[in-house]
């Protein structure tokens, strides 16, 4: 069996490259692998200069500005963002707590808080009365909904820096003007007036309002900077592709959404990395998708109207996607089965498991189970209900060791993935992913599948993150030492000289 030369072993991997978090952000340089055009009518998209494969890297771009949610504000950098704990990379950072005053930011290091420290000190010592105060203006305004903390903190990052890069002072009363590298964000696509003045208008009086001196002169700008970054916001994606942060971005900006695009977005903390999951001609518009693709078309034709304001007409909501290519119809991903007839008592258990997901106890998972039964009868292997309980049922036969059940989880919510996304979709190579961890814990026999699987899986995750991630890398590996059963990494310099060594 050829063996080929061994690649980088994963914790030397780790301690060389931090995990592939580096970060030193000041040293990247940031490359744009595609064109934007404008319409007549001022809409503007992504297009590929050339044909493109998958797995190519079409743009990397760093945050222009950047905010951490309320949430992982002790879990992530405030400047870089990377995570303080990665289980995978062994990395263990103690977060340091901003020295300025705040209870609510922290760095990786003095070096990022220094860094920051030009927008982070408009915020730092406020902070608590800022917040108070925009949650009680905002509730002046009459809106309904909840105050907008993350976008509220994320414009006056980005206001602050629009003045420093126009050379107006931050608490003066002017408007900076626009700065150049987000003239084509903000100079393009109507932004329909409705939208601009209620929520938008809104927040610009509040964000406007946070700045002592400004007067009202500068409305418009603010409004329509408001309209456009919450459009074109990012939310930062962990490993496990929970949203840690919100920030612009702005020449990715220009991809436009398909919910069954070629392109992927993945975050190497602050930096946005897109690359090509599926083929790609010269000329092609480039698009990735804005919402969760495991929502039925309905849910995500809502979503795309309430956060963006527009109608997508994508192959698969449209109905023209293939089958085998996730366009799967609604009927079959919607809770359309009639559960008239089950007993009360388990309906009420279904209840109670969509809403304590995070919750584990043998009880609960047992529970969970009972309402399998019913669903995996009842509902096609494609309905997103069945799949969220699918979901629930893995996570907490996990936690309770429950191992060969967590399997048996796992394969169905591949089996939902595998239809609704893409090969190379990141939420299906990640349960693959899990899966395999969950199979290593226990016994796998079949070394023939286990290569198969762990071949594609590495091959697939560089698609995605990029070959040198620590996923493809791990994955390498597994397979490697799968070949060679008495390998031992550090200890052999591989052949061909691939490294492996120290
Ligand atoms: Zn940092
Ligand atoms: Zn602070
Ligand atoms: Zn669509």
């Amino acid at each position: 069996m050829p063996t080929g030369p061994a690649p980088i072993d994963p914790d030397d991997f780790r301690s060389q490259q931090g995990g592939m978090m580096g970060y030193d952000l000041s040293r990247f340089s940031p490359f744009v692998g595609f064109e934007t055009r404008v319409s007549p009518e001022g809409y503007r998209s992504a297009h590929a200069t050339k044909d493109y494969e998958i797995g190519e890297l079409i743009c990397t771009e760093v945050s222009w500005c950047g905010v951490v949610t309320e949430q992982y504000g002790k879990d992530y950098c405030a400047y870089c963002y990377r995570a303080f704990e990665d289980p995978l990379s062994h990395i263990q950072l103690k977060g340091k707590k901003c020295t300025g005053g705040c209870a609510t930011t922290y760095y990786c290091s003095r070096e990022c808080q220094k860094e920051d420290r030009a927008f982070h000190k408009y915020t730092c010592k406020t902070y608590e009365e800022l917040v108070k105060f925009g949650a009680e203006e905002y509730a002046k305004t009459g809106m309904d909904q909840e105050f907008p903390l993350e976008d509220f903190l994320l414009l006056r990052y980005a206001f602050a820096k629009c003045c420093k890069l126009g050379g107006v002072p931050v608490t003066g009363t002017e408007a900076p003007p626009m700065p150049a590298e987000l003239q084509t964000l903000y100079e393009t696509d109507p932004v329909s007036p409705a939208h601009l003045e209620q929520q938008e208008g809104a927040l610009a009086w509040i964000v406007m309002k946070s700045f002592p001196n400004l007067r009202p002169l500068s409305m418009h700008f603010f409004r329509s900077m408001i309209a456009k970054m919450r459009c074109n916001n990012y939310g930062f994606l962990s490993r496990i592709q929970t949203v840690f942060a919100h920030g612009l971005f702005p020449k990715t900006s220009m991809f436009n959404h398909s919910c069954c695009g070629q392109v992927v977005v993945v975050y190497n903390g602050g930096v946005q990395e897109l690359r090509i999951v599926k083929p790609v001609k010269a000329g092609d518009e480039l698009m990735h998708a804005y919402v969760d693709v495991t929502a039925t078309t309905e849910e995500r034709k809502k979503k795309l109207k309430e956060l963006y304001d527009f109608e997508c007409r994508c192959p698969r909501c449209m109905g023209t996607l293939p089958y085998d290519e996730g366009g799967i119809p609604d009927s079959e991903l919607e809770e359309q089965y009639d559960f008239s007839d089950v007993e009360q008592d388990l309906m009420t258990e279904f209840q109670m498991i969509s809403q304590e997901f995070a919750e584990t106890s043998r009880e609960l998972y047992d529970v969970t189970r009972r309402s399998l039964v019913v669903l995996r009868k009842r509902c096609g292997p494609y309905n997103r209900r069945l799949y969220m309980t699918e979901s629930a049922a893995c996570r907490n036969s996990m936690r309770l060791g429950l191992m060969e059940r967590a399997v048996e989880h796992c394969e169905k919510m591949i089996q939902f993935l595998r239809a609704v996304t893409h090969e190379n979709h990141p939420l299906l190579v990640l349960q693959e992913m899990t899966m395999e961890d969950i199979r290593e814990t226990w016994e796998f026999d079949d070394k023939a599948e286990r290569e198969r699987i762990y071949e594609s899986i590495s091959k697939r995750a560089g698609h995605i993150w990029g070959a040198n991630h620590i996923f493809s890398q791990l994955y390498a590996m597994r397979l490697h030492k799968l070949r060679n059963p008495g390998y031992v990494p550090g200890e052999s310099s591989g052949r061909g000289g691939g490294g492996g060594g120290k």
